[in-house]
């Protein structure tokens, strides 16, 4: 049986705003998940001919029907780099976009395999992806602590007073959003739906922004402020703690 890919140009389709330049569907141009430039795009549509050469040319997939006209699939050829993003509807298939953050370049090496396994698998499933956040974010929690036994909501408990108070509030949606994805009943609570929900991202990416903030404020600044520190001589500390000391009294 003869197979082939036959490209069909399709026009653009417009009404896109000017100033959006994410890759969708139809758009004239936009931010090539390829190259990354923002750069013009020629639409093809792909059609699949599985008949078998005969007589009369090419026989349909089904003997005595027509092939159809209308195809699912399409490519977008990029004029930057000429390189085919490939699409099935509306949905961007090849090559798999990630727009989440690197790991943190402080973050311990167990912790960054935990962490791109759940960077890797979230274009995939939203729900592995929330779930293998929260398992990072315990295994960072756990290595920070020194902590092997607890579970990850006393571990939260312990690390609040530690961190901004912004990032402890934080750390309750990650932990809240991580057991609802793997513990699923009945109807997703609200804060699931926003995670999970295929249109937005900015819950989602947040599960990850969260653990690498954790390594800034933990890890990165406690280095860079004790660097710093380490340049003042000894007598300034101790006027330093002189008069934190004096104030210490004054307040009582
Ligand atoms: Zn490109």
């Amino acid at each position: 049986m003869a197979v082939s890919i036959s490209l069909t140009p399709v026009p653009e389709e417009p009404g896109e705003p000017a100033d959006d330049r994410s890759p969708a569907r139809g758009k004239a141009a936009f931010n090539c998940p390829v190259c990354g430039a923002f750069a013009h795009q020629v639409w093809h549509e792909l059609m699949l001919d599985t008949g078998t050469p005969t007589d009369d040319g090419i026989e349909p997939p089904v003997p005595g029907m027509p092939f159809p006209t209308v195809s699912r699939w399409r490519q977008a050829q990029c004029t930057s780099c000429g390189k085919f993003s490939t699409w099935r509807r509306d949905r961007l298939v090849y090559p798999v976009s990630n727009t989440l953050p690197l790991a943190h370049t402080d973050m311990p090496a167990p912790v960054v395999l935990l962490y791109n396994e759940a960077r890797d698998v979230a274009p995939v499933s939203k729900r592995a992806g929330a779930a293998l956040a929260r398992a990072t974010m315990e295994a960072l929690l756990r290595h920070l602590l020194e902590n092997d036994t607890d579970q990850l909501i006393d571990l939260i408990d312990q690390v609040e007073p530690l961190v901004s108070r912004s990032l402890a509030d934080l750390l309750m949606f990650v932990r809240h959003v991580g057991n609802s994805a793997l513990h699923v009943k009945g109807e997703p609570n609200d804060s699931m739906v926003l995670v999970l929900d295929e249109e937005t991202t900015e819950a989602f990416n947040a599960l990850f922004v969260i653990v690498n903030r954790l390594v800034e404020e933990l890890i990165t600044e406690p280095a860079r402020t004790a660097r710093l520190v380490g340049t003042v001589p000894e007598t300034v500390k101790a006027k330093v703690e002189q008069l934190r000391a004096k104030r210490q009294e004054a307040g009582g």
